[in-house]
């Protein structure tokens, strides 16, 4: 079984791990670095030690007879040993050319150490290497030529590695404190990261729609947690909304259905509370069905707004011509505008724009317009579809003359089951706008209305162009793209009193 650690525990081992590879290269580094340095030291040493001597020797050499310097030769060498420092352990030899010992002090008593050849052979005034002299450790040996032969004196390392091995126990000593306090560092930094998440989680496990009104506490930091605090906030609100949104609508779609049911219940009441002839059975039936009709057209207006908002049905769309579309709509409603005396014109020349989208969805955004200018319009008034290009979208719009929108109205006009003052006698359930809405919002449209009491309304609908290449590339579905475009002219989208 995996093992399972706490978001504390993890990152402190992350810690510890991190601190631990740091401090083992640190180490590695120091230790490196110090031996280089010792080692140069401990060399240097050994040349100024030879070259001192060698001065002296030289200096010996030209003044007294060979006795008299071989003599000299002895007392320098075992003084010059005896008053160096004592943890140099310096060692000095003399060899003859034939490498025959002439006198030697100190650390290389009894030891043989070979001369470098190119000493030996003359290439080389002065060399220096190391190596180990037995159980004596490590040496530097600086060998010349000198006055007679060859010179040769040895420094100890041990001074310099004595040095070098406090500072490894130093820093083994530290480096497990070290670690201890990272550790104990990243354990603590993550409980205290964590505790607004665990505020969180808190919170969202018993988040219902009953309280939704609890929000997550901000501390105002503007870090990452605050942020990502400030944006669940704002998710909780935009949820809030939109269940308090699903609450109206229940609400309001039982009392407008209720309202043609009750109606349908009284003149049942009515019809059977007496015997009647066969011709006031007919009339009450058909009273019933105008009314079932009309329950009916409610239920599927009702029906068609959760459709669109599910989205557009990828294969259902394609190249709509909204010239040809507006045209048809036109004839459509010619005998409805003729029966109620409105003139119904479309303004030539109508321009070629073709968006993509469902043809039928895009009949109904259009018919809803349509319907409503007719219904609300008045004997005598004008109705004009224009299809305007504007750069890449179109522009279709429905301007009537008749008695336009009060300016209260507007910015709750495209509110489910809002309905104008005075209109709710004209059978409809305040669901045509919304619906049109919707349906212009599935394209990347946008639906917008200016209107003036007395003077009329204009609704205009703006449709993304389908360019030559997206018409043949593949398909988009544009309901799920609710981006900026939809929401550009928003000017009066809003919502109508509900009644
Ligand atoms: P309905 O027509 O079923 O009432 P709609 O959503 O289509 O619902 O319209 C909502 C309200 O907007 C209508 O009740 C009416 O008051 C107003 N309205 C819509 N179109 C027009 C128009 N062309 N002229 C005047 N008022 C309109």
């Amino acid at each position: 079984m995996p093992l399972r650690l706490s978001v504390g525990a993890r990152w402190a081992l992350r810690y510890t791990l991190a601190m631990a590879a740091t401090l083992a290269v640190f180490a590695i580094v120091v230790q490196t670095v110090a031996k280089q340095r010792s080692d140069e030291a401990a060399k240097l040493l050994a040349r100024t030690q030879a070259t001192e001597l060698l001065d002296a020797l030289e200096t010996q050499a030209r003044v007294g007879t060979a006795e008299e310097y071989e003599r000299w030769c002895a007392a320098h060498i075992a003084r010059r040993v005896a008053q160096a420092d004592r943890e140099l352990e310096l060692g000095v030899r003399l060899l003859g050319f034939d490498g025959r010992l002439r006198h030697e002090a100190g650390t290389l008593r009894g030891l043989s150490v070979v001369l470098p050849p190119e000493v030996a052979r003359g290439r080389v005034p002065l060399a220096v290497f190391s190596g180990k002299l037995g159980a004596r450790g490590r040496f530097f040996v600086a060998s010349s030529t000198a006055p007679g032969g060859f010179l040769q004196v040895a420094v100890s390392t041990r001074h310099w590695s004595e040095g070098l091995a406090k500072l490894r126990n130093v820093m083994l000593g530290a480096f497990p404190l070290m670690l201890l306090l990272s550790g104990a560092s990243g354990f603590l930094l993550a409980r205290r990261s964590l505790a607004s998440v665990d505020e969180i989680t808190r919170i969202a496990d018993h988040l219902s729609s009953a309280n939704l009104h609890e929000t997550i506490p901000v501390t105002g930091s503007g870090d990452e947690l605050d942020r990502l605090a400030v944006t669940l906030n704002a998710m909780l609100g935009r949820i809030r909304s939109g269940v308090e949104q699903m609450h109206r609508f229940n609400a309001n779609a039982a009392h407008e259905l209720r309202t043609p049911l009750h109606r349908i219940g009284s003149m049942l009441d009515a019809t059977l509370s007496q015997p009647r002839d066969a011709a006031a059975y007919r009339e009450a039936l058909l009273d019933l069905r105008a009314e079932v009709n009309a329950l009916g057209s409610g239920v599927n207006a009702l029906l068609r707004l959760a459709q669109m908002e599910a989205g557009l049905d990828p294969a259902h769309t394609g190249p709509v011509e909204l010239a040809k579309l507006l045209r048809t709509q036109a004839e459509f409603f010619a005998p409805l505008a003729e029966a109620r005396e409105i003139a119904l014109l479309l303004v030539e020349p109508l321009p070629d724009a073709t968006v993509r989208g469902d043809a039928s969805w895009l009949e109904r955004l259009f018919s809803n317009l349509l319907d409503n200018a007719l219904k609300y319009g008045r004997a005598g008034d004008r109705v004009e579809v224009t299809l305007r290009i504007e750069g890449d979208r179109a522009r279709a719009t429905i301007a009537d003359t008749g008695p336009g929108i009060a300016a209260e109205d507007l910015p709750h006009l495209f509110e489910r089951f809002a309905r104008g003052v005075g209109h709710g006698e004209r059978g409809g359930f305040g669901l045509g706008l919304p619906l049109a809405r919707e349906i212009a919002r599935a394209h990347d449209g946008a639906l917008a209305v200016e209107s003036e009491v007395g003077r009329g309304s204009r609704f205009s609908v703006l449709l993304p162009l389908l360019r030559a290449e997206t018409a043949l590339g593949p398909r988009t579905e544009p309901a799920r793209r609710r981006g900026a475009s939809a929401r550009t002219r928003r000017g009066h989208e809003g919502a109508l009193r509900r009644r």
